[in-house]
């Protein structure tokens, strides 16, 4: 599997509104939107830092996995994504070495990308998300 970058990272919140007063207004990074992703039943703002993005989480519903994640953890960092070449052939290889997927096929995420997530029990509790731009 060949990951180019960072792509970015991604912070559960409780409220985008509430936490854009930290991360944009007091920390200065700038709002690039807010989207929906309904697949995911989260609301999403993405802001650039370098060649990166920082990524905030709002749960749309308590049942989604951002809503789960907050009342088990509270907020916080949820995951990070790793910028990869080509999504469906980094999954093939990861499922031929036998590495556990939450994703076995890529799916659409925020800003059109196609991403799969890798589950954190196969890597030692970090949540990995695959992500292909265009
Ligand atoms: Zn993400």
């Amino acid at each position: 599997m060949k990951a180019l970058k960072i792509d970015h990272i991604g912070i559960a919140v409780e409220k985008i509104d509430t936490a854009l007063s930290v991360w944009s207004a007091t920390l200065g990074l700038p709002l690039n939107g807010i989207e929906e992703v309904l697949d995911q039943k989260v609301k999403t703002a993405f802001m650039p830092i370098g060649d990166t993005e920082i990524e905030l989480l709002e749960s749309t519903d308590p049942e989604g996995p951002i809503g789960k994640f907050i009342a088990a953890r509270g907020q916080g960092v949820h995951h990070m994504a790793f910028r990869v070449e080509n999504i469906d052939k980094a999954l093939s290889e990861l499922k031929a070495k036998g590495v556990r997927l939450i994703d076995e096929e890529p799916r659409y995420g925020a800003g059109g990308a196609r991403i799969a997530f890798i589950h954190p029990k196969a890597t030692g509790g970090v949540l990995v998300e695959l992500c292909e731009r265009t």
